[in-house]
């Protein structure tokens, strides 16, 4: 009986001994992750000023299921968190398996992305997370993110159709517009979208350059690429629900590529599967595209994206800023709307500068002053700036985006001779051109047309509040 009695005992020593071990082991928390960092900064060849960069601030938040959810709250932002997930993780990963005999992964994420998003996104949204990655889509890009206004009114309108109805109402849905206004985050957004709201969807994004590079790469095989290599590529587009390819301006001169796009999207535009293109210009501006391919691509809608105006210049920039613990004075979001007036890229890049200057003096108020001094370089130097015809007729042209040559031209329709005069007005007054030399600059004969349309745009100052704002905003650009 005491055999049978100290068999339990003993039992129950290990049992406790392997528990305590185990909890040791494979604990991993706020306390033992300051004795990895240790580990870390003695075993890797890593300098001070490195590890005060992009070591220090990982803080730690939590471990579940061997996955090490940290918070990195340095100045660099995302930029960062690539930097150490390019250059770190492999060291760190080993440094908590020395100090904890644990094999595990990391989440990195910014103070922003905290809490909520983390623990839910892991727990019940991983196969959501997963399609989207498999589809190639960047999660941050949604609808929910996305300002809209005018400039953008239409193509914003128009995607949340598609990705409400994929394949039923424009197919393809061609956006078409300068760089760096939206047109990736609209066709992520349109991706994300469909997944979020369909499980069995299957939608995948490219850009063309992906799709240009895995032909070329099948072509240029040296053991010559097998019918089944095609087969397999063309299987993996043509099994897509929504197929979003961006930047197709891309596939100039690149005449299989083409082919192979041609092939594909028949047959997803057969089975009424979406289509949606994004293009720096419409599909006939594109040099050196076949003709049927154009013509596909003009079966369903065009949509452009303009430049946005001043108030969505300042609600994308009071989004953009919600998220950060910076508190921006109005008169920063203005001078920044009123200096980064044509693309949204530039826009984001001045908050983003301004977010890491700030945190590196430590300080999360600022004022013009600040602001001015951070953005100085992104600005171009206007001390010696002379006002010119040119430069007004430029500023007015790009306000209502449209072609100088159009402004410069004999067209008499009013969206361009309201334009036309409105330059005519802001030359007489912020140049030291006669009235000779402004007709010259807008190819007019008699300048007599001048006085005219100055008297005009006075008299339209006084009579409408609209006016005046819009005359306003342009001698704020101009001066
Ligand atoms: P494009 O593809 O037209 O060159 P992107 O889609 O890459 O431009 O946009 C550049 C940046 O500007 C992205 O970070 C995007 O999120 C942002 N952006 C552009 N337009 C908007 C908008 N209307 N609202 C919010 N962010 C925008
Ligand atoms: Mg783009």
């Amino acid at each position: 009986m005491a055999f049978i009695w100290c068999i339990i005992l003993l039992c129950e020593f290990l049992r406790f001994f392997a528990f305590f071990l185990g909890g040791y082991m494979f604990e991993v928390n706020n306390d033992n992750w300051l004795e990895i960092l240790d580990f870390f900064k003695n075993e890797y060849d890593i300098s001070d000023a490195g590890f005060q960069t992009f070591i220090e601030p990982l803080q730690f938040k939590s471990y579940k299921d061997g996955l090490i959810t940290l918070v990195f709250t340095g100045p660099t932002g995302a930029k960062g968190i690539n930097y150490v997930n390019k250059k770190y993780v492999d060291f760190l990963k080993v440094s908590v398996f020395e100090i904890t005999k644990q094999d595990v992964t990391f989440k990195i994420t910014l103070p922003t992305d905290e809490d909520s998003v983390v623990d839910e996104v892991v727990k019940s949204n991983s196969s959501l997370d997963l399609r989207i990655e498999e589809s190639n889509l960047d999660p941050k890009y949604t609808f929910d993110t996305f300002v809209v206004g005018s400039n953008n009114n239409a193509a914003s309108v128009t995607a949340i159709t598609v990705a409400e109805a994929p394949g039923e109402i424009y197919n393809p849905l061609y956006i078409y517009g300068g760089v760096g206004l939206g047109k990736t985050h609209i066709l992520h957004a349109i991706g994300n979208y469909v997944l979020k709201h369909n499980k069995n969807a299957k939608v995948l994004y490219t850009t063309s350059e992906d799709f240009v590079n895995e032909v070329i790469n099948l072509l240029g095989r040296t053991n010559k690429a097998t019918q089944e290599d095609f087969q397999e590529f063309r299987t993996k587009y043509r099994e897509a629900d929504v197929l979003l390819i961006d930047d197709i301006q891309f596939f100039s001169k690149k005449d299989r590529c083409q082919e192979e796009l041609f092939n594909i999207f028949n047959e997803l535009h057969r089975r009424n599967k979406q289509i949606v293109i994004t293009s720096d210009r419409l599909p006939r501006e594109i040099k050196d595209i076949s003709d049927r391919l154009v013509n596909r691509f003009e079966m369903g809608l065009s949509v452009d994206m303009k430049n946005p105006d001043y108030e969505t210049r300042m609600a994308i920039l009071k989004s953009k800023a919600s998220n950060s613990p910076i508190n921006i004075p109005d008169e920063v979001f203005d001078y920044i709307a009123n200096n980064f007036t044509s693309n949204v890229r530039e826009l984001e890049g001045t908050l983003n500068k301004i977010d890491f200057y700030a945190k590196l003096n430590n300080t999360s108020e600022i004022d013009l002053n600040f602001a001015k001094s951070t953005l100085k370089e992104m600005i171009p130097d206007d001390s010696n700036k002379k006002i010119t015809c040119e430069y007004i007729i430029d500023v007015v042209a790009d306000h209502y985006n449209i072609p100088v040559s159009d402004i410069t031209s004999r067209k008499r329709s009013s969206n361009i001779a309201w334009p036309r005069q409105i330059c005519m007005y802001l030359c007489s007054k912020h140049t030291d051109e006669t009235q000779e030399s402004i007709a010259y600059a807008l190819n007019k004969d008699n300048h007599a047309t001048i006085s005219y349309a100055c008297k005009k745009v006075t008299k339209e100052i006084k009579n409408n509040k609209e006016t005046a704002m819009l005359i306003e905003q342009l001698e704020k650009k101009i001066l």
